[in-house]
């Protein structure tokens, strides 16, 4: 029994059609599978729901909040942090293999501590192909996914970054978004010939969708924080490093909601189509990290009989972020 988990960042479910992905319209049909929403933690950026994909606990235990942690009054990366608590590699240490076309990934998932993973050691390889944003190209990952596969661990995580990149750029409703669709679903078919199929559950996974950004420039809540207060932007949520009152938060024009947190800090996040600044990004056409980006993709497909495990999940209904770990373990240990 294998499982692969296949992560595409920012696939929005709608998108799902034989027409745009014809490939994962396949999986998605094929027999025994499950297709449905899943629902992100807060906030709905990339890594801290990449980190509760590999530990199946919320933010809260894992002490990712957004993609950077505050630490000694220090905007710090979540890779250089990584998650508190252990993850699926420290299960499956010796069958276990990472393929992350974000190399920042490595870190936020724990990966150093698989059999094999790449980027090694979550480092830019300086001989790859790179997507505009500076992540390794999905052409990259796919080489280096499907090599991979052949070498058939128990758990492989793959991650493509393109149709988040290209919603980031153009917008989630560009065509350039729709040709990162289009692009990765082309990809599924290369990975269905590397695996075999009856052998193997397959699950796919996106982290959050994006919304247009539709109102510039960025919410500045400097007036209201003061100006000495760390804040760490992440498009439409907001990492603040003090604690403060959500209703006077939720007082500035735009902003929807915000929580205080344990770690003494405060998190916010605002209306659909806004995005925190202070100041104007013109390359962002898409944004996510609010409550209204929370949707994920769930995808359960692939041959084997334990897939009904995950495919249960699924149909009971949005599938939360922190639910794969645990679904995953049940499979390969029963
Ligand atoms: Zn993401």
């Amino acid at each position: 029994m294998r499982v692969l988990l296949l992560i595409l960042d920012a696939f929005d479910p709608v998108r799902l059609s034989p027409h745009l992905t014809p490939n994962l319209w396949s999986w998605a049909n094929a027999d025994g599978a499950a297709t449905g929403t899943g629902e992100a933690v807060m906030a709905a950026c990339t890594y801290p729901n990449h980190a509760s994909f590999a530990t199946g606990v919320p933010p809260s235990e894992h002490g990712i909040y957004v993609n950077h942690v505050i630490r000694d009054d220090q905007v710090v990366g979540a890779w250089e942090v990584g998650p508190s608590v252990p993850t699926l590699f420290d299960s499956y240490v010796a069958e276990s293999l990472a393929v992350l076309g974000d190399h920042h990934l490595v870190g936020v998932m724990g990966a150093r501590a698989a059999a094999s993973h790449w980027p090694p050691n979550g480092d830019l390889p300086l001989d790859i192909e790179l997507d505009p944003l500076g992540y390794p190209a999905d052409s990259a990952v796919l080489a280096r996914l499907v090599a991979g596969l052949a070498e058939a661990a128990r758990l492989t995580i793959g991650y493509f970054g393109s149709i988040d990149t290209y919603s980031h750029l153009f917008g989630p409703e560009s065509e350039e978004a729709r040709e990162a669709y289009r692009r990765v679903d082309g990809r599924i078919a290369e990975i269905e010939a590397a695996i075999s199929w009856d052998e193997i559950a397959v699950i796919v996974v996106s982290d959050h969708i994006q919304n247009t950004v539709e109102d510039r420039p960025g919410i500045d809540l400097r007036p209201v924080v003061g100006e000495g207060t760390i804040l760490a932007d992440e498009g439409s949520a907001i990492l603040i490093g003090a604690t403060l009152e959500p209703t006077e938060l939720m007082s500035v024009d735009g902003v929807a909601g915000a929580r205080s947190l344990d770690d003494g800090n405060t998190l916010a996040w605002c209306e659909p189509g806004r995005f925190f600044g202070p100041f104007d990004s013109p390359i962002l056409r898409g944004v996510h990290g609010n409550v209204a980006t929370r949707t994920q993709l769930a995808m359960v497909t692939g041959g084997h009989p334990k897939r009904h495990l995950a495919a249960d999940v699924v149909n009971a209904g949005p599938v939360p972020a922190t639910a794969w770990a645990g679904v995953i373990r049940s499979m390969l240990d029963q």
